[in-house]
């Protein structure tokens, strides 16, 4: 028996204070437990910070069995942790620290006052009431014997723990620290890590045609992700951007979750002119040819296209610029129209996951208890957050998971024993 457990207390050190390591730390101290939070930022919620564009999208002001749709991977996994701690559970949570919330477009929740820092304030109250300490160190190592966790080594010494939540995120965006030790220290214990790589992140493409647009934002386009057999998997109206490397934006980063691990062969087809049927585009592009009928077919499109994408849209329908648009056949104008309406991108992967919004990939779920987030391999080891392998799409669900397995975590490591 460790000496806290000897004089009825219960040690728990959480490694990471992100959204699941502040969830989690405040949590297991509300329910008794003797509290130590590890961080080496100096400060509290680095990633918090910049979420949601820097206003946070807290949550997604819908039912838990809503959260799970929105989790493309291992689901059934988190099932408990949100019908423990729902979206409702997480709003209200945040009102009763001092933080109110709106709801805005497709459920979105944020703090009234647009700022993510807000979020941070909340959750730090909620560290101070309930008697957090906080050390600001690194982890570096858990140890354990016979099958047990005993504590945490950190730069400077080991400090003696009962139970270890893991809490150290992912590894995309790693300036805020996210940079990856937790799959280190699971790894060490035994634990299985599914390959991490990013999810809601841009997309790399096959060649060059996006780097002649590069700055280019097209709002209001129609965007589909195709795989490998030319099934549609996924469609969305909205906003993409153009880049050095590929593409990025709003569209481009969810349509990034429905890319499967280890395929590749995918395309994303832009539909330029939504709003204009094929008859109706037709019509405007006999329109315009006749305006510019002496020109290059370069100068007839100024109207229809943005600049930069004239070239390009000329190209991939396999046409010249310096033709002339009065010698233009029907076919060539039907291939030019086709261009429009399904603008083609090959894929090559997705970027690094550095750049990804969430990591995909982490903890093997198998090897945790979906009922307490204890480690099945190590007793007294809990994991949450965005280190285990699950992640959502956007619209505030991978917050959610994080405050849904923090309190979980949280809750079941205070229990003695
Ligand atoms: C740009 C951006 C915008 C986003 N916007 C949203 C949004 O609006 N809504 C949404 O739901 N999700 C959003 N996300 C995703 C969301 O931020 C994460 O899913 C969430 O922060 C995961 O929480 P976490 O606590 O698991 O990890 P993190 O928040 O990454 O926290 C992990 C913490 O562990 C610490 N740590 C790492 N290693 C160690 C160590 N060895 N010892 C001690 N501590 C360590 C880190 O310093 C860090 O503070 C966004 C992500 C990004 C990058």
């Amino acid at each position: 028996m460790s000496m806290t457990s000897m004089s009825g207390s219960n040690n728990v050190v959480v490694i990471g204070g992100g959204a699941a390591g502040m969830m989690a730390a405040g949590t297991a101290a509300s329910f008794g437990a003797h509290v130590t939070l590890l961080e080496p930022n100096g400060k509290l919620g680095k990633k918090l910070f910049i979420t949601g564009k820097g206003r946070c999208n807290v949550t997604n002001n819908c039912a838990s069995d809503e959260v799970l749709k929105n989790v493309p991977v291992n689901p059934r996994f988190l099932y408990s942790a949100l019908s423990g701690f729902s979206p409702a559970d997480a709003m209200a949570f945040f009102e009763a620290h001092g933080c109110p919330l709106k709801t805005e477009r497709g459920n979105r929740v944020f703090p009234e006052s647009d700022q993510a820092g807000s979020v941070i304030d909340a959750l730090r109250r909620f560290l101070k009431e309930t008697g957090v300490k906080i050390e600001w160190e690194r982890a570096l190592e858990i140890t354990a014997e016979n099958g047990a966790v005993t504590g945490v080594r950190t730069q400077t010494g080991v400090l003696p723990a009962d139970k270890v939540i893991l809490a150290t995120g992912g590894c995309s965006y790693p300036a805020t620290g996210s940079t990856g030790d937790g799959y280190e220290m699971a790894a060490r214990l035994g634990h299985t890590i599914i390959e991490p790589r990013g999810s809601l992140v841009p997309l790399v493409e096959k060649g060059h045609t996006c780097a002649a647009m590069q700055g280019l934002a097209l709002k209001n386009v129609d965007v589909k992700l195709l795989d490998a057999k030319g099934k549609c998997v996924f469609e969305e109206f909205g906003e993409l951007l153009f880049t050095h490397f590929g593409l990025s934006g709003p569209v481009i980063l969810s349509a990034s979750c429905h890319m499967q691990r280890g395929r590749d062969g995918y395309r994303v087809v832009i539909d330029l002119k939504p709003a204009l049927d094929e008859k109706t585009l037709d019509a405007r592009l006999l329109r315009d040819f006749a305006e510019f009928r002496n020109k290059d077919l370069s100068n007839a499109l100024v109207k229809l296209l943005p600049h930069s994408m004239i070239v390009p849209a000329i190209q991939k329908a396999g046409l010249s610029s310096q033709q002339k648009v009065n010698e233009l056949t029907k076919a060539e104008r039907r291939s030019l129209l086709e261009t429009i309406k399904h603008f083609p991108i090959d894929i090559a992967s997705c970027a690094p996951v550095e750049q990804a919004i969430v990591t995909s990939g982490g903890v093997k779920v198998s090897e945790v208890s979906p009922k307490t987030m204890e480690s099945k391999l190590v007793k007294g080891l809990y994991f949450a957050g965005e280190l285990l392998d699950v992640d959502a799409y956007t619209g505030g669900f991978n917050l959610q998971i994080a405050w849904a397995t923090g309190r979980l975590a949280g809750s079941a490591s205070a229990q003695e024993g």
